[in-house]
C-alpha cells in the first residue's frame, strides 16, 4: 500500500478515536479492524463486480492482511523489544573467568582454558533475560 494511503488511514483511525474518545487501539483491535476492511473490500455485488463498499485494490487488501498478521503476532507477544547487552568480564582467577550479563547481572564462570572470545561467540543471548549479546564491550581480553 502506498505510504500516503497508509498515512491517511492512520490519520482517519486516530481522528475516529479522538471523536469517539476511545483509547488507542490495542494491536489485536487494530488487526481486527484491518481484517474487517480487507474482508469488506472482497465483497462482491450480485453482478459479480466488486462491491465498492471499500475502494481498495486486491493487492492493498492483501497488504492489510499482512499488516494484520504482524499485529496479531505483536499481540501474542512474538515480537519484543530487543535488549542489547554484553558479557562483561568481572573477575579472573586461576580456575575461571567470571562474566556478567550487563543487562540482568547473570554471572557465569568460564573455565580459564576456554578462550573468552570463543565462549562469547557461542553464547549470543543471555539465557536468563534473553538480551542480545552484541552490545558494546569494553573488556576484550
Ligand atoms: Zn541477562
Amino acid at each position: 500500500m502506498p505510504k500516503d494511503q497508509t498515512a491517511v488511514m492512520c490519520h482517519n483511525i486516530a481522528k475516529y478515536n479522538r471523536e469517539h474518545q476511545q483509547p488507542d487501539l490495542t494491536p489485536l483491535e487494530a488487526a481486527e479492524m484491518l481484517e474487517d476492511i480487507a474482508v469488506v473490500s472482497d465483497l462482491k455485488a450480485v453482478d459479480g463486480k466488486r462491491s465498492g463498499v471499500v475502494k481498495i485494490g486486491r493487492v492493498d487488501a492483501e497488504d492489510l492482511r499482512i499488516a494484520a498478521s504482524y499485529l496479531r503476532k505483536i499481540a501474542a507477544g512474538e515480537y519484543k523489544p530487543v535488549v542489547h547487552a554484553h558479557w562483561k568480564l568481572v573477575s579472573e582467577s586461576t580456575q575461571c573467568d567470571l562474566v556478567k550479563c550487563t543487562h540482568c547481572g547473570r554471572s557465569i564462570a568460564v573455565a580459564r582454558n576456554v578462550p573468552l572470545d570463543e565462549w562469547r561467540a557461542a553464547k549470543p543471548y543471555c539465557d536468563q533475560c534473553g538480551a542480545l549479546m552484541n552490545g558494546k564491550s569494553d573488556d576484550h581480553a
